[in-house]
């Protein structure tokens, strides 16, 4: 069938008028990446997705069926804006798992955590009000915060994750300019993409800094249970429950496709928190949430959440033993002990968008740092995302990518 023709849709004749907040919303590099990274000929580096190998769908199925027939009508039914009380109380228990005491009356479920991501944003930011971030952070996250007009400025981490000194420096540099700092934006564990875990030790350092500061921490912790050892750590909200907002997500330990997540917050926080989440969408999905709550009480899913681990894990040590082998003399990357992604270093000169291109030729992809950063900076580097392709494709992916290194820097 031919498609209709849309006259016009490349040059848009409604620039003239649309919002001003929508200046910072600008195409994803991993959003542009998508169509050719996913050729099957490109040995993909570069999404993010889970890898849904390891869920038992006929279990799964089964409890589709069950809830279906047996709560149908309340599963396709609109619900509560703060979402399904029985699933609020089980967050509440997979959020101990981490040290967090919540009380099922200050979380409130989500559109996955993107949507806590937006909601935190827009009640606390104004435009030009100031986030700090780690440098690099979450594309997605700094799309939320460039819709809403908020300037970001980035925390250097180093591999012990954020660093204190750093926090303290940018706190008094962005003070000094009479700005306002909205709120830390930090990703705790297996950071996205940086590969990084905040290390234990600095965590109340940094929770007293902001503390100090009348910040708030803005605590996103999607792969808090994906440590490769089985390893938990104790979350920012663990040590203060009046200054951090804690954000969950059962996109990486069970799948995406419910988006569902969380936000465990200050009560009065979390209130605001529910009008704005009413106005944006009325109710998280029932069916969703149902899903998610009779999987949680039928299912074994922490033998689950194991078998992603170990899925993962098999790809992250594939992916560090061909780096070891194959990257040529200059190249540096980090070494990640759970979540999705390496951070990997290029030698001065080389500029990983500028690269791409010749990359994508070679069959592999990967996203350019400078997705990362809002300010322009991470030419230098890129995300290798290990968590998709097979240990053997991952190892042919980054061999190619050697070998287009090698190219770079004899040019
Ligand atoms: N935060 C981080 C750090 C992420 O990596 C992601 C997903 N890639 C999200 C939030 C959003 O996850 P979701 O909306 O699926 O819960």
């Amino acid at each position: 069938m031919e498609l209709p023709q849309r006259p016009g849709s490349r040059l848009d004749s409604y620039v003239d008028r649309y919002a001003a907040r929508t200046r910072g919303m600008t195409a994803s590099e991993i959003r542009a990446l998508f169509a050719v990274a996913s050729r099957p000929e490109v040995v993909s580096l570069a999404g993010g997705m889970p890898n849904l190998a390891a869920l038992p769908m006929d279990s799964i199925a089964t409890v589709a069926e069950q809830l279906i027939r047996e709560n149908g009508p309340v599963a396709m039914q609109y619900g509560g804006a703060q979402g399904d009380e029985t699933l609020r109380e089980q967050i509440c228990e997979i959020m101990r798992l981490e040290d967090v005491e919540g009380h099922p009356d200050d979380v409130i479920a989500t559109v996955g955590s993107q949507q806590a991501l937006d909601l935190v944003t827009r009640i606390f930011v104004d435009p030009g009000d100031v986030i700090l971030a780690e440098g690099p952070s979450y594309v997605g996250a700094l799309g939320v915060f460039a819709s809403y007009q908020a300037q970001v400025v980035h925390v250097a981490m180093d591999d012990q994750g954020l660093v204190p000194d750093n926090l303290r420096a940018a706190i008094a540099s962005v003070q000094a300019t009479g700005r306002r700092i909205k709120f830390l934006y930090t990703i705790p564990n297996f950071h996205n993409p940086a590969g990084v875990t905040m290390a234990v030790e600095r965590r109340p350092e940094i929770v007293e800094i902001c503390r100090e500061a009348g910040i708030l921490i803005l605590e996103d912790n999607p792969y808090g249970l994906l440590g490769f050892e089985g390893e938990t750590y104790p979350a920012l909200r663990s040590l203060d429950t009046e200054n951090v907002i804690y954000l969950g997500s059962f996109s990486k330990t069970f799948a995406p496709g419910f988006r569902v997540g969380w936000a465990l917050a200050p009560h009065a926080v979390r209130e605001k928190l529910t009008l704005a989440a009413e106005a944006a969408n009325l109710c998280p999905p029932a069916f969703s949430q149902m899903m998610i709550s009779r999987y949680l009480s039928t299912q074994p899913w922490q033998e689950q959440i194991k078998a992603f681990r170990e899925l993962y894990r098999e790809r992250r040590d594939a992916t560090l033993t061909a780096l070891s082998e194959l990257m040529p003399a200059g190249v540096t990357w980090t070494r990640p002990d759970g979540g999705f992604y390496v951070w990997v270093t290029l030698p001065p000169g080389l500029d990983s968008k500028a690269m791409l291109p010749r990359a994508v030729t070679a069959r592999v992809a990967y996203v350019p740092g400078t997705g990362f950063y809002s300010d322009g900076f991470g030419a230098s580097s890129l995300r290798l995302s290990y968590c998709y392709p097979t240990p053997e494709r991952i190892r042919e992916g980054v061999r190619r990518f050697a070998d287009v290194l090698r190219e770079e820097m004899e040019l």
